[in-house]
């Protein structure tokens, strides 16, 4: 397969790579705000080439002004074409897409014609997941970003940027594509900002979840006949419930109905279903069970101690899988009980992807000399759907470079796209390393200020540097791990230590100070409305911070005046955080939410983990009149 890693070229309209002889001429399409040019699409063609084609007329009208007629193949339209999409014109011109596979793309532009065409496929006509290849979308996306300059930074109307210009020519160029990533999965997977943006899927992947215990050995259909196959707990076999069977893995007669019905899910042509053991695990106590590994403990990840009695299992379905279907993938979770590498096995069978749920670097080193294929699931948003502390964006790059240099091409990422005013750039940062990882950071970091803040880009990459320059930290908190002790990275994560480890008062006001100036400098009311979101973010942040430093004050020192400080500080940032609420309720076109997410959840943090002091203060009065 053809992979190329094409540089970023810049907000400029400019001649793309891989020029052909200079004899041949550039491609117009709009002159002097004239369109010069028509839209052809194939007659059949689906959504997946028509709105590529309604994308691609609606920008080169945002740029230059002009409307591209779209037409059908039926005829060939006079002038120059731009064919999106598979036609008998593009056949016409000999242009082979049959070596396309996954959402691979092509674009060429030559004399009179200029093709924007990938692999467009789509295994259910109904799908309700909307799962596609969208290899012409792609097509269309890379287009007009890499030779027109436009960028979807940020979702909604302000946060793209569309270069300006009334004459729109294409040098000729002919250059093929695949993206980086093999798929993306989880949050941000079905929004037009993210397909724009190059997430998406180069495979099929069942919709069925990954905890499929329950799908392939459903309690309520087996446990009264065969209570047996399910865990026995405290001496007694127990049923589970409707999301989480138990299940006792020794138990071959299990495994062969387990089996029958995991074949089911790869009936309708999915080339991955991804499995693991039931949320929560829950091991089986049985004599059996227990003689095959020395894992004792509640679900937990515990380093060196692999639970063999479920690995060997899911290796047993693994190679049922690849007997029944041997092009495809058992995509299999290395996630608590298997989140180490199986003493049991000489090693798995090459249809098995496994997915890293606790990459520390043993982990890592483990696993890669055991196995060969490897996907993430991707907890980096644990964090903002628990506490909304910043997912730093040197972080997010040195991770990602660290699991694709392990080989790491699918992604699921756990939770995130909720908190713009914060985590933008890192959203943005994501989509480039996953159409190609070596990507630089800092030149991401680059364009995405000077794309969005014009004037004000200088102290908006400062203010961005500053605002994630400690919020590292927690990166290094989540990589250690201790050889027999259970792992449990969000223990780490205790969110008053968080806040006041990446923004002590020294870095609140270099990113005040960085903020006060970018507001002054913008130089229009897009760019101040755009410079707002992210002083939401900020605000939100800072006055967050403020409430657990009273909160710390309070606590060394217990007197009427810490309290009083500790009062005012939760009122501010509560009355903040309540007037931002009111403020995002409105449908908003133009930007994102700063912070989305329920009035309690911005509050209190979606668990509670901000409910102290945010909801309750600690009981003071009594304490301190008795201290
Ligand atoms: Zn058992």
């Amino acid at each position: 397969m053809n992979r190329l890693f094409v540089p970023c070229l810049g907000i400029v309209c400019t001649v793309a790579a891989w020029p052909l002889p200079a004899e041949e001429a550039a491609l117009c399409l709009v002159d002097e705000g004239r369109p010069r040019a028509t839209i052809v699409i194939a007659k059949d063609a689906t959504d997946l080439q028509q709105l590529p084609a309604g994308e691609l007329q609606e920008y080169v009208r945002k740029m230059a002004g002009a409307v591209l007629p779209i037409r059908d193949d039926g005829q060939t339209p006079e002038g120059n074409l731009v064919l999106v999409g598979e036609s008998r014109l593009t056949r016409a011109m000999g242009v082979d897409l049959s070596s396309l596979t996954g959402d691979s793309f092509t674009i060429k532009a030559t004399d009179g014609r200029l093709v924007l065409a990938g692999h467009d496929a789509r295994l259910l006509p109904d799908d309700p997941y909307h799962r596609a290849k969208r290899g012409t979308a792609n097509a269309v996306s890379a287009f007009l970003q890499d030779v027109c300059g436009v960028r979807w930074f940020i979702p909604g109307e302000l946060g793209e940027v569309v270069p300006q210009r009334k004459t729109l020519t294409v040098q000729p160029l002919d250059r093929r594509e695949t993206l980086y990533r093999s798929s993306s999965g989880g949050s941000f997977s079905r929004s037009p900002w993210a397909h724009r943006n190059f997430f998406g899927e180069q495979v099929f992947t069942s919709p069925t979840g990954c905890h499929l215990w329950h799908v392939m050995i459903p309690a309520e259909k087996y446990f009264d006949e065969h209570p047996e196959w399910f865990a026995q707990i405290d001496g007694k076999r127990v049923e589970g419930d409707r999301r989480h069977s138990y299940l006792c893995t020794s138990n071959r007669q299990m495994w062969d109905e387990a089996l029958r019905n995991l074949k089911e899910l790869y009936a309708s042509g999915y080339e991955r279903v991804v499995l693991c053991q039931a949320d929560g695990y829950r091991r089986c106590q049985c004599e059996a069970c227990e003689a095959m590994d020395d894992y004792r403990i509640g679900g937990w990840y515990l380093p060196s101690v692999p639970a063999d009695r479920v690995w060997v299992f899911h290796d047993f379905l693994a190679r049922g899988i690849q007997k029944a279907y041997p092009d495809r993938k058992l995509v299999v979770l290395a996630y608590g009980p298997t989140g180490e590498v199986p003493r049991r096995l000489e090693g798995l069978p090459d249809n098995v992807i496994v997915e890293w749920c606790h990459p520390t670097r043993g982990a890592v080193g483990r696993w890669t000399q055991f196995h060969d294929q490897f996907s993430a699931f991707v907890y980096w948003f644990v964090s903002e759907s628990r506490n909304y502390v910043p997912m730093p964006f040197r972080g997010v790059d040195s991770e990602f470079k660290r699991l694709a240099s392990a080989g790491v091409r699918s992604f699921y990422f756990c939770g995130g796209n909720r908190c713009w005013g914060i985590h933008a750039p890192s959203y943005y940062l994501i989509g480039q390393l996953l159409r190609d990882p070596k990507r630089d950071a800092g030149e991401v970091l680059d364009e995405f200020c000077r794309g969005l803040f014009e004037q004000s880009a200088a102290p908006m990459r400062s203010y961005f540097e500053a605002f994630h320059e400690k919020t590292g930290h927690r990166w290094e908190l989540m990589l250690p791990e201790t050889l027999g002790q259970p792992y449990d990275y969000v223990a780490h994560e205790k969110p008053r230590e968080l806040y006041l480890a990446g923004f002590p008062d020294e870095v609140l006001a270099r990113c005040e100070r960085h903020l006060t100036r970018a507001e002054a400098l913008a130089p229009n009311d897009v760019v101040s409305r755009r410079i707002r979101l992210f002083r939401d973010g900020f605000e939100y942040s800072k006055l967050t911070t403020e409430g657990f430093a009273r909160l710390k004050e309070f606590q060394q020192n217990r007197s009427e005046k810490s309290l009083t400080a500790l009062h005012k500080a939760v009122d501010r940032r509560n009355r903040f955080v309540e007037d931002l609420f009111e403020r995002q309720k409105h449908v908003r076109t133009a930007l994102p939410e700063a912070l989305s997410g329920s009035l309690e959840h911005l509050l209190y943090g979606t668990h509670g983990h901000l409910a102290m002091p945010f909801q309750r203060l600690p009981k003071a009065a009594g304490r301190m009149n008795g201290s």
